[in-house]
């Protein structure tokens, strides 16, 4: 008892670094995947990382939609009438019907405007040109020089000519969103400086300009395409949240990162989503998917590693099971041999002179050669199976014979030990095909046994009879019994219960395990009936014709 509780301390450390080294880094990966992917949820990483790249997007796209105004204006500007051709901007203004009004501001108090002749039937747009050409000169006559300056200050650090901005105007009691062209015209020189300019109409942009800019920026739209969420893009004005222009897949709704226009359209606000989704759903969806293929993960590596657990704790038991048998089997050798020896000293030193004694003596020491022997023999077997060498001779024999046979020998003895002893022996039992030598091997492990673990009520009863048209063989003992629990384990190798009475009874916990390997070699099985305290039954079943030409080998135990 003593013995197995120090050896069972000494697998806790092992056991301890199992969980060590393999439990902790596991339970280590699966805590910080599960934080890190809160840490993700908590602080709206997936959210930040689009917001960054989406701003990055608008920031591109404005430059761009910038780019496309500025090569529009230029365009339009170059073929603006000379500066002292102030006549010609109805002809301008036909030529580039997006156009709302044109004008030329020449000194103080000259200026000419015009507005787009098709439109002037419209009443309000007649009234909105007046009142632009009475805004524009009072604002030119003061501030013309600066103008020039600012023209002239641009085509000298980025080569370009004109400079765009805003205008707003009311419209149906809506304030509306113009662009506004100024540039130096053809004609104007140091002396006699002019500013030209023009007015794209809210129309124009909302309509045309602004839907055509933003699909040249999102240039893989595909309406029918429903698969992959793209981004979409609008504009609108810094006060209405209603889009003024949007690209061609845009849903409705609010756009998820907004950027003012910076330069050429102040005032305009470009914003940008996906369609069809929103970044919190990707990003749940992110999460959501993080979290399942970390929860298969952990499973498939808490699968694994019961695994190695379960495979760790067999290998201790089993290394526990070899020492056991080692200093079981040393033991087992020892006494018979001390036994053998001292006998035949005594004998040998011939001062015996009671021949009762002597016969005593020399029955002692064949008793205890034959249970060495019979141990050298399971050794040797046992050895045989395990690397696959053992063979066995086949024949049809009576089985009825060999059992009596082997019996024989033993009756007296186990008679003299104080055993009942029954053998029932039916007579119409069937030839069977089996290897002597390993059968009857096997009925004297078993009947061993029961002689072995019968403490107070000594009984063994041997019954041989037919069965499915073959026979059954039984060796049955009113012994200390075993639990159900123990019964499937003892036919393991090296397998002894950890029970104190047996404990104290010698063993090498191989014969079960050799009775089963050579009875499934017959084709047949062992089976055990118990009970804890009342006996056990071990019924070996051999079917009718056992494979007549098995060369059974390998150990299955
Ligand atoms: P051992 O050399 O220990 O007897 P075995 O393989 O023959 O090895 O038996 C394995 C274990 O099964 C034994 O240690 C014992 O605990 C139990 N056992 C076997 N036969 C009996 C029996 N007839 N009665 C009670 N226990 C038994």
């Amino acid at each position: 008892m003593a013995k197995s509780q120090v050896r069972r301390l000494s697998e806790r450390p092992r056991m301890l670094m199992f969980m060590l080294g393999v439990m902790l880094p596991a339970a280590a990966f699966i805590v910080a995947g599960v934080w890190h992917l809160r840490t993700i949820q908590r602080d709206k990483a997936i959210e930040a990382v689009f917001q960054r790249e989406y701003q990055q997007v608008l920031a591109i796209a404005e430059k761009r939609i910038d780019g496309r105004a500025y090569e529009i204006a230029e365009e339009a500007s170059a073929r603006f009438p000379h500066a002292s051709q102030g006549d010609k901007l109805e002809g301008f203004l036909v030529s580039h019907p997006d156009i709302a009004h044109a004008f030329v501001w020449t000194g103080k108090g000259h200026l000419e405007s015009q507005s787009q002749p098709d439109r002037m039937s419209n009443p309000e747009f007649a009234d909105e040109g007046k009142k632009f050409s009475s805004m524009i000169g009072p604002w030119f006559d003061l501030e013309s020089k600066d103008w020039i300056a600012k023209l002239k200050k641009i085509e000298a650090m980025e080569g370009r000519h004109v400079y765009i901005t805003s205008n707003w105007v009311t419209r149906d009691d809506k304030m509306q969103y113009q662009s506004l062209v100024v540039f130096m015209p053809r004609g104007s020189t140091a002396e006699h400086p002019a500013l030209g300019g023009f007015v794209y109409d809210t129309d124009y942009l909302s309509n045309k300009f602004f839907p055509q800019a933003l699909n040249e920026v999102l240039p893989n739209q595909n309406k029918n395409d429903t698969s992959h969420p793209q981004p979409v893009m609008m504009v609108r004005t810094a006060k209405d949240h209603t889009p003024l222009a949007a690209s061609i897949c845009w849903d409705g709704g609010s756009p998820e990162v907004e950027r003012g226009f910076d330069s050429v359209f102040p005032g305009l606000i470009l914003g940008i989503k996906l369609r069809g989704t929103t970044i919190a759903n990707i990003s749940d969806h992110f999460v959501r998917a993080a979290f399942l293929i970390l929860g298969a993960l952990s499973l498939l590596m808490g699968g694994g590693m019961l695994l190695a657990y379960r495979n760790v704790a067999r290998e201790l038991a089993l290394a526990k099971l070899k020492s056991d048998f080692v200093s079981n089997v040393s033991h087992e050798l020892r006494t018979p041999l001390a036994l053998i020896r001292l006998y035949a000293e005594t004998l040998e030193l011939g001062r015996l002179s009671n021949p009762g004694k002597r016969q005593e003596y020399y029955e002692i020491i064949r008793k205890e050669s034959e249970r060495l022997s019979s141990l050298i023999n399971n050794i040797l077997d046992f050895s045989r199976i395990e690397s696959g060498k053992k063979e066995y001779d086949f024949r049809q024999t009576d089985v009825a014979d060999l059992v009596r046979g082997t019996l024989e020998s033993y009756r007296f003895e186990i008679e003299q030990n104080g055993f009942q002893f029954e053998q029932k022996i039916d007579s119409d039992l069937p030839q069977v095909c089996v290897d002597r030598e390993a059968i009857a091997r096997s009925l004297l492990n078993l009947v061993n046994n029961a002689v072995k673990y019968s403490a107070t009520e000594k009984y063994l009863g041997v019954n041989l009879y037919r069965h499915n048209g073959g026979v059954n063989l039984e060796v049955v003992d009113h012994g200390i019994g075993i639990s159900e629990k123990e019964q499937p384990k003892i036919f393991e190798k090296f397998y002894r219960v950890s029970d104190p009475l047996v404990h104290d009874t010698k063993g090498s916990g191989l014969g079960l395990s050799l009775v089963r390997h050579v009875v499934q070699a017959h084709g047949g099985e062992v089976a055990v009936e118990s009970e804890p305290g009342r006996g056990s039954k071990f019924i070996i079943t051999l079917p009718p014709q056992t494979a007549d030409v098995q060369q059974a080998k390998g150990m299955s135990a």
